[in-house]
C-alpha cells in the first residue's frame, strides 16, 4: 500500500528484512500463542508473525492502516483492535499474552508503565525502542542511566537488551539509534512491597532532584532514626540504591505510618 508516514503516530517502518528476521527468532512465536502486536504499521514484523502464529491480535490507531488492514489480511488470521494501545484494555485479551512492537517512540515511557499495571496476564514482552530509552530501562545504579525508570521497571520485570539497531533498518531513518529489548516479568516479585503506591511515590520523590542527597529528597518522609533502621545512607543519591533499597525504605514507612 502507498503510505506516507505519519510523525504523530511515530512511524519509522522496519525495512531491513535480515534485522526483522533477527527479531523473529529472537521471540520465537509458537503456534498457540496469545500474541497482541503494538503498531503493526505496514506489516514489517505482521507478517512473519503469521507464518508462525495461528492468530495474532493487533492494536493500531491510524485509521488509513486499519482500512488497508481489514482488506489484506484473512480475518481468521487476525483480529484489529482499532484503538490507542494506551487506552487498550489488554485484560479483554486473554490470562497469558505475549506483547511484541516496534513502538511509538514519543509515547513509549507511558505504554511501558501501562503495561505494568498488566504484568499478572504477560508471559514476555519484546520491544524495539530507542536505543538511549533501552540503556535506562536495564540499567544498573550508579550509572548515568539509571533513574526511575529503571527502578520501576526492574522492581518487576527480568530485561535483556538484545541488539542495537542502526537509523538505515527503518523507513523514514529515525534521528537516534533503536534497540531491541525484552522483558519477563518476575515470577515472584524478588522485592516485593506492601504498598506499592507509596512505592512508587518514594521512587519519584528521590530521583525528583537526582543530585540532592536522599536526606533531602525524602525531607518529610524519612528522617535521621528511619535511615539508620534499613541501614542507608542519607548522604547518598537515589541513584545510588537498588530496587532492594527503595523497597525497604517504602517497607518501613509503611510499617511507621
Ligand atoms: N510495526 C511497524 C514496523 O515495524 O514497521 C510500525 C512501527 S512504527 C515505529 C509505530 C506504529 O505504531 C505505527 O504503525 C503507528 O501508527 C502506531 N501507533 C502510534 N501511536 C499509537 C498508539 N497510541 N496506539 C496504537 N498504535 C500506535
Amino acid at each position: 500500500m502507498k503510505h506516507i508516514a505519519k510523525k504523530k503516530f511515530g512511524q519509522n517502518f522496519l525495512i531491513d528484512q535480515a534485522i526483522i528476521q533477527s527479531l523473529i527468532n529472537a521471540i520465537h512465536p509458537q503456534a498457540d500463542d496469545l500474541m497482541v502486536e503494538i503498531g503493526p504499521g505496514l506489516g514489517a514484523m505482521t507478517q512473519p508473525l503469521i507464518k508462525h502464529l495461528d492468530h495474532l491480535h493487533v492494536v493500531e490507531i491510524d485509521r488509513d492502516i486499519i482500512q488497508w488492514m481489514q482488506s489484506f489480511y484473512p480475518p481468521q488470521k487476525i483480529t484489529i483492535h482499532n484503538s490507542d494501545v494506551l487506552k487498550f484494555d489488554f485484560s479483554h485479551i486473554g490470562e497469558r499474552i505475549r506483547v511484541v512492537g516496534n513502538l511509538p517512540y514519543n509515547i513509549s515511557s507511558p505504554i511501558l508503565f501501562k503495561l505494568l499495571e498488566n504484568t499478572a496476564q504477560i508471559i514476555d514482552m519484546h520491544f524495539m525502542l530507542q536505543k538511549e530509552v533501552v540503556e535506562r530501562m536495564v540499567a544498573a545504579p550508579s550509572t548515568s542511566e539509571y533513574g526511575r525508570l529503571s527502578v520501576m521497571l526492574q522492581y518487576r520485570l527480568h530485561m535483556e537488551y538484545m541488539v542495537t539497531v542502526p537509523p538505515e533498518a527503518f523507513d523514514p531513518a529515525p534521528k537516534v539509534e533503536s534497540a531491541f529489548v525484552r522483558c519477563v516479568p518476575h515470577a515472584r516479585l524478588p522485592y516485593p512491597a506492601a504498598d506499592e503506591a507509596l512505592f512508587a511515590k518514594v521512587v519519584t520523590a528521590a530521583f525528583g532532584q537526582r543530585r540532592k542527597t536522599l536526606r533531602n529528597t525524602l525531607k518529610g518522609l524519612l528522617d535521621d532514626a528511619g535511615f539508620s533502621a534499613i541501614n542507608i545512607d542519607s548522604q547518598s543519591r537515589a541513584e545510588n540504591l537498588g530496587v532492594a533499597e527503595f523497597v525497604a525504605i517504602s517497607n518501613y514507612l509503611s510499617a511507621h505510618t
